[in-house]
C-alpha cells in the first residue's frame, strides 16, 4: 500500500480521505471486476450512478434538490450549469435571460466557460476570455477592499448594492444566474464577510436570478459542515461538486439541480426527444463506486464534526503568527487556510514580486516535508479532512519554522 506523507497540507482541496484509504481502492477494484464501464445516455445508466445520486440528494439538506447530473470534473460541472440554465430559460420562454454574474478573484475551472466565469485575470489574458455573457462583480475580501471605518456588515451591504446596480444597469430580464464559491479558494482563501450571503441572496431572489453554489472545494466537510451552503445558510438552485466527492481517487464531478429546474428541463427534453448534453464518462461506474464509498466514510467518521473539532487548533495555531512583520493577513475556517504576505500589514504594500516571499516560504515548508500551495505571496493550505491533532501540531511547527526562516531572509 502506498503512503502519502502526513504533512501534505495542500492537495488542491481534493484528497479529503488522505492518501492511504484502502477502502476506496477496494471499491474501485470490485467495480472494475463487476462492470468497468457503461454509459448514461438515452435513459440508460448503471446502479452505482443511481445509488450515488440518491446518496448525494439525501446528504444535501440546505434545501431539497431534485436531480444529479454527473461530470468528470468541477470545470465540466460549471460548464454544465450554464447549459442547464440556458436550456431552462429557453424552455420557460425567456431566451433573453442568459447572462451570468460571477465575482472577481473567483475560480470556477479552466474550460472556456468555467474560465470565463472565473475572475482571475491570468485565466482570461491571451485566451480571448471572458465570454461576453459573463459579468464580474466585487470580490468580497474585507481586508483588501473595505473603506476606512467600514464594518464587515457595511462592506457586505455595499457589495450587495453594487450587485443590484449592476443587475439594474444590465436589465434584470437579461441576467440568468449568479455563481459563487461559499469560500473563495484559488483566489486566495477568502471567506465571506458577515451577512454577505444573506444580502446577496436577497438581491438575486428579488430579480428572479438563479443562485449557483460552486461547492467544488467546500462540499463534504471542509468548512466543518457537510456543505458550504450549510455554513452560510445558502439556499441554492444549483450546486457544483467534485474533488472530495471521490476524495480525488478517481475523476468525477456533478451538479445538483433543484426540483423546479429539473422538472422544466425534463418536460422540455420530452418534447425535444432527449436532453442532448452529456459525456461518455458521465456517471462512470468505477468513479461512482469510489464516490459512494468516500461518502460512506465521511458519514461513518462524521467528518464535518471531526473538522469542527480539530480546526480550532489548526486555525488558531497558524493565526497565532498573524503578528509576523511579513504577514498581511491569515484567513480561513475549518480545514482551509490562507496566508497573505505583505509589508506593513497593509494590502496596499505588497512585497516586490522579485523578492519571491511566497516562493521562499513554500520552499522552506517543502524542505521540512510539507507542501503548501504558493500563488505569488498568497499561501494556501487544505489538508486532508482526516488530519489528526498530532498532524496539526506537526503542521503548525513546520509553518512556524518556515515563517521564521522566511522572515530572516526578507528582513
Ligand atoms: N470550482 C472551484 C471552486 C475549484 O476550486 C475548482 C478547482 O480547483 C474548480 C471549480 C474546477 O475543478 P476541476 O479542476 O476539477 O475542473
Amino acid at each position: 500500500m502506498f503512503r502519502v506523507e502526513p504533512c501534505l497540507s495542500h492537495e488542491l482541496y481534493a484528497m479529503s480521505s488522505g492518501g492511504n484509504e484502502a477502502r476506496l481502492v477496494k471499491a474501485a477494484t470490485e467495480q472494475f471486476n463487476k462492470l468497468p464501464f457503461y454509459h448514461s445516455f438515452w435513459n440508460r445508466t448503471t446502479k452505482p450512478s443511481l445509488d450515488l445520486a440518491k446518496d448525494m440528494l439525501s446528504m444535501f439538506t440546505a434545501r431539497e434538490m431534485g436531480k444529479v447530473f454527473f461530470t468528470n470534473s468541477g470545470s465540466e460541472a460549471n460548464d454544465s450549469q450554464v447549459k442547464l440554465v440556458w436550456y431552462y430559460n429557453n424552455a420557460l420562454g425567456k431566451p433573453q435571460k442568459k447572462k451570468f454574474i460571477a465575482r472577481s478573484k473567483s475560480y470556477h475551472g479552466s474550460t472556456l466557460i468555467s474560465a470565463s466565469l472565473s475572475g482571475l485575470p491570468a485565466l482570461h489574458q491571451k485566451f480571448d476570455l471572458p465570454a461576453p455573457f459573463v459579468l464580474h462583480t466585487d470580490c468580497p475580501h474585507y481586508w483588501r477592499f473595505h473603506l476606512p471605518g467600514e464594518t464587515e456588515e457595511e462592506f457586505a451591504t455595499r457589495l450587495a448594492n453594487n450587485l443590484e446596480n449592476l443587475i439594474l444597469k444590465e436589465g434584470p430580464e437579461t441576467i440568468a444566474a449568479f455563481i459563487a464559491e461559499p469560500v473563495m479558494g484559488a483566489g486566495g482563501v477568502i471567506p465571506p464577510p458577515k451577512t454577505y450571503f444573506e444580502k446577496i441572496q436577497a438581491i438575486v431572489k428579488k430579480y428572479d436570478i438563479l443562485f449557483i453554489a460552486d461547492e467544488v472545494i467546500t462540499a463534504f466537510g471542509r468548512l466543518g459542515t457537510m456543505f458550504g451552503c450549510d455554513m452560510y445558510n445558502i439556499k441554492p438552485d444549483l450546486v457544483s461538486v467534485a474533488k472530495a466527492l471521490s476524495s480525488a481517487y478517481v475523476p468525477i464531478g456533478a451538479t445538483l439541480v433543484s426540483p423546479e429546474i429539473s422538472e422544466v428541463i425534463h418536460s422540455q427534453s420530452n418534447k425535444l426527444g432527449s436532453f442532448a448534453h452529456g459525456f461518455t464518462y458521465s456517471g462512470h461506474p468505477v468513479a461512482c463506486a469510489v464516490a459512494i464509498e468516500a461518502l460512506k466514510i465521511y458519514r461513518e467518521r462524521n467528518i464535518p464534526d471531526h473538522v469542527k473539532q480539530i480546526s480550532p487548533r489548526f486555525q488558531d495555531g497558524i493565526k497565532a503568527f498573524a503578528g509576523s512583520p511579513i504577514v498581511g493577513e491569515i484567513r480561513g475556517l475549518g480545514f482551509i487556510l490562507g496566508t497573505e504576505f505583505a509589508d506593513n500589514k497593509s494590502p496596499n504594500d505588497p512585497f516586490p514580486a522579485e523578492w519571491g516571499v511566497g516562493t521562499i516560504f513554500g520552499a522552506e515548508c517543502q524542505k521540512r516535508g510539507m507542501l503548501v500551495r504558493v500563488a505569488g505571496d498568497n499561501i494556501m493550505m487544505s489538508p486532508p479532512l482526516t488530519m489528526t491533532s498530532d498532524e496539526v501540531e506537526e503542521l503548525v511547527s513546520i509553518y512556524s519554522e518556515a515563517l521564521k526562516t522566511t522572515e530572516e531572509k526578507v528582513a
